[in-house]
């Protein structure tokens, strides 16, 4: 087996870069809004070839538009509900033939109600399976052929500090977000020889859609006003006291998808105040 020196050497030369992730091709799940907007719109400001998926087509719209009239590449963008994942797939495969086989996957989308674990039924399960872990199975199987012929290749799952530990009313999303830590390890192992790495990235609470939907029906659930929602449930075990923002991660993400992380694979790395540290 050879042994790659050339990044110690440059190290040691002073010359280590730290290249962009300009002209690269990025596949995003969920891309329309939300922390996957960000991630969207962060790719394509340095000049990657973004294609992304999401079931909202307006919010998708005004983004593309957005991002075009700011002078950057003009994303690629499908109508997707993930829960089909022929129709996924589908859209990976004719993406790629657009922007070329993938450099990077980062599967984002998912959805979250407060549910009480006796009140879960079959089919309300199998919708959170659907949506929070199932496509980000079928996604990585699409981009990872065309990865393989690259020997190059970056997939970012997103899940969750609930991928690591738990909180009440959350079980069928804990289930999947803790899934996909272990399909994010399995994967890491069978991709490694390939130059492709597999990551879960673990925020804390952001404040997206996807949270300001739950104070409201959290402060109803518990009698308790929306500002306590926020001091006494949400941040309650994030040390800080304080949202993750959408940039830390996008930052995190965008480093992961770079070649200086070549050798982070198979992590789930929390980015949640000091949560799980307890
Ligand atoms: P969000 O609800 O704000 O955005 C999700 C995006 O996915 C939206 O654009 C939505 O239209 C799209 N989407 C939803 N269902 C879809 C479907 N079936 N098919 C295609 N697109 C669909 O969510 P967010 O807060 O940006 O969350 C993004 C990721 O981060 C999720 O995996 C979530 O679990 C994770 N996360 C978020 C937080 C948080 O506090 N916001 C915390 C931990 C983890």
């Amino acid at each position: 087996m050879s042994v790659d020196r050339r990044d110690s050497a440059a190290a040691l030369t002073g010359n280590a870069s730290y290249p962009s992730l300009r002209g690269r091709s990025v596949f995003i799940t969920g891309g329309g809004s939300g922390i996957g907007g960000v991630m969207t719109a962060a790719f394509a400001a340095q000049g990657s070839l973004v294609a992304f998926v999401d079931i909202n087509e307006q919010l998708s719209q005004t983004l593309v538009q957005k991002i075009e009239k700011a002078g950057h590449p003009r994303p690629w963008f499908r109508k997707v509900d993930v829960t089909d994942v022929g129709a996924l797939q589908a859209a990976i495969r004719d993406a790629a033939t657009a922007l070329g086989d993938f450099h990077v996957l980062v599967n984002n989308v998912a959805n979250d109600e407060r549910h009480n674990f006796q009140d879960v039924t079959s089919d309300y399960y199998d919708d959170r399976i659907a949506v929070n872990q199932k496509p980000m199975f079928f996604a990585t199987q699409a981009v990872v052929p065309g990865m393989k012929k690259k020997s190059w290749g970056r997939i970012v799952n997103i899940a969750s500090a609930h991928a690591l530990v738990a909180s009440p009313f959350k079980s069928a999303y804990v289930a999947a977000k803790h899934g996909i830590a272990g399909l994010t390890k399995t994967a890491a192992l069978e991709l490694a020889e390939h130059g492709i790495t597999v990551n879960a990235v673990c925020p804390g609470y952001v404040m997206t859609p996807l949270v300001e939907k739950q104070i409201p029906e959290q402060a109803k659930a518990r009698g308790i006003t929306e500002q306590q929602v926020i001091s006494d449930v949400l941040l309650a075990a994030q040390p800080t006291k304080r949202f993750v923002t959408v940039e830390e991660l996008s930052a995190l993400v965008n480093f992961l998808c770079t070649d200086h992380a070549r050798s982070i694979t198979g992590t789930a790395l929390p980015v949640d105040g000091g949560w799980t540290a307890h």
